[in-house]
């Protein structure tokens, strides 16, 4: 019988695709994630800075639908074409995208899931303040809130954190995860107080920079403001994935400029008058699993992610219905 208690942990793109299909059926969904919105990867980081609201898609750049089911997501999120024919944004932000996927779903936010215990189809989920943990902080001691029992838990998370999770209660789960590998990617976001004599996006062949896009030439975001997003790429970007934030700002910028001087001789950049850096451990597949999901039946163990199937964002929606289609036939 398929399961009837199901929690889901990650509410990206995944998690709220898995989310939305299963509430169609009569089941009881809780949906957890440490962010303090819906989205994951999907993302827009929003920041006042000298009276001015920025907002900065600092996680993917376009999203491209090659078949039916993404195709329908974002009809139903008015995305709109950027910066060609059949390349989409969210409007007015990226994150609009899965903020329209999550209308209705009730998403326990800024919770961090860090273990699952119990057995088979009796699965406990132990989770923390999200605030509470931070990268290269000591793990916090406080006692995790206990949730459960549920008859199934999807793990919708990059898949080296959907390893973690499921190590102690599934390792031969978490021993398949070990083959996908990502790419990383360093982020900058810039203000500048001026335009700039450049095209809407770059992608140079060589040197640091992978990607440049003027974010605010996007449809639906104020095009009064100058706002660019820096991209660095994968090589560059793994070789100094140890940098601090400003570390990596401060190269990323040195790199634009040269590019923008490439592309027109003689520019020098006027100073931004924001700039921030973000680091990306996981952003991009580099080698999937080739399978379209993991899912145990006997356990009620399951995952699903952009990872399964490839780097784009629409994958993850596939991987996720293919994940319901199996826990449906359990
Ligand atoms: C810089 C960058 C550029 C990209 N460019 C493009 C592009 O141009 N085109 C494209 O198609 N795709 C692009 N992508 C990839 C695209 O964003 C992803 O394929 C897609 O968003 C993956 O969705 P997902 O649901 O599988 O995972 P995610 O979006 O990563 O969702 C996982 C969710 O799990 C949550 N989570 C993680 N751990 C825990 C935990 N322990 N407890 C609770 N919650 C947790 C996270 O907060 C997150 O919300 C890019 C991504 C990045 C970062």
């Amino acid at each position: 019988m398929p399961p009837q208690d199901i929690a889901i942990v990650g509410a990206g793109l995944a998690g709220l695709a898995c989310a939305k299909t299963l509430a169609a059926y009569d089941v009881r969904l809780r949906l957890f994630d440490k962010g303090r919105g819906p989205g994951g990867r999907l993302a827009t980081r929003r920041v006042e800075v000298e009276g001015h609201v920025l907002n900065f898609d600092h996680g993917a750049q376009y999203l491209t639908a090659h078949g039916a089911p993404f195709a329908a997501v974002l009809d139903a999120a008015r995305a709109q074409e950027w910066p060609d024919a059949g390349r989409h944004v969210g409007v007015p932000r990226m994150s609009s995208v899965p903020r329209a996927l999550a209308e209705g779903l009730d998403i326990d936010l800024m919770r961090h899931v860090c273990a699952i215990t119990g057995t088979p189809r009796a699965w406990y989920l132990h989770h923390l303040d999200a605030r509470l943990v931070r990268p290269g902080r000591p793990f916090p001691t406080q006692p995790p809130e206990v949730e459960g029992p549920f008859d199934a838990v999807v793990l919708a998370l990059p898949a080296p954190q959907a390893q973690a999770l499921l190590q102690d209660p599934a390792p031969h789960l978490a021993g398949v995860l070990q083959a996908v590998r990502f790419e990383p990617c360093w982020a900058l976001m810039l203000a500048f107080p001026e335009r700039l004599d450049l095209p809407d996006t770059l992608r140079p062949d060589v040197g640091p920079i992978g990607w440049a896009a003027r974010d605010s030439s996007k449809p639906g975001r104020d095009s009064s403001l100058e706002l660019w997003v820096v991209q660095g790429g994968p090589d560059w970007s793994r070789e100094h994935l140890e940098l601090t934030p400003e570390e990596a700002a401060a190269k990323l910028l040195e790199g634009f400029a040269q590019l923008a001087a490439l592309h027109a001789p003689g520019t020098t950049l006027p100073t931004p008058f924001f700039s921030a850096a973000h680091r990306w451990r996981h952003p991009l597949v580099e080698a999937p699993l080739g399978a379209p999901c993991l899912w145990d039946a006997t356990l009620g163990l399951g995952a699903a992610g952009d990872w399964c199937i490839g780097a784009r964002a629409e994958a993850a929606v596939d991987s996720a219905a293919a994940l319901v289609a199996a826990i449906r036939s359990a």
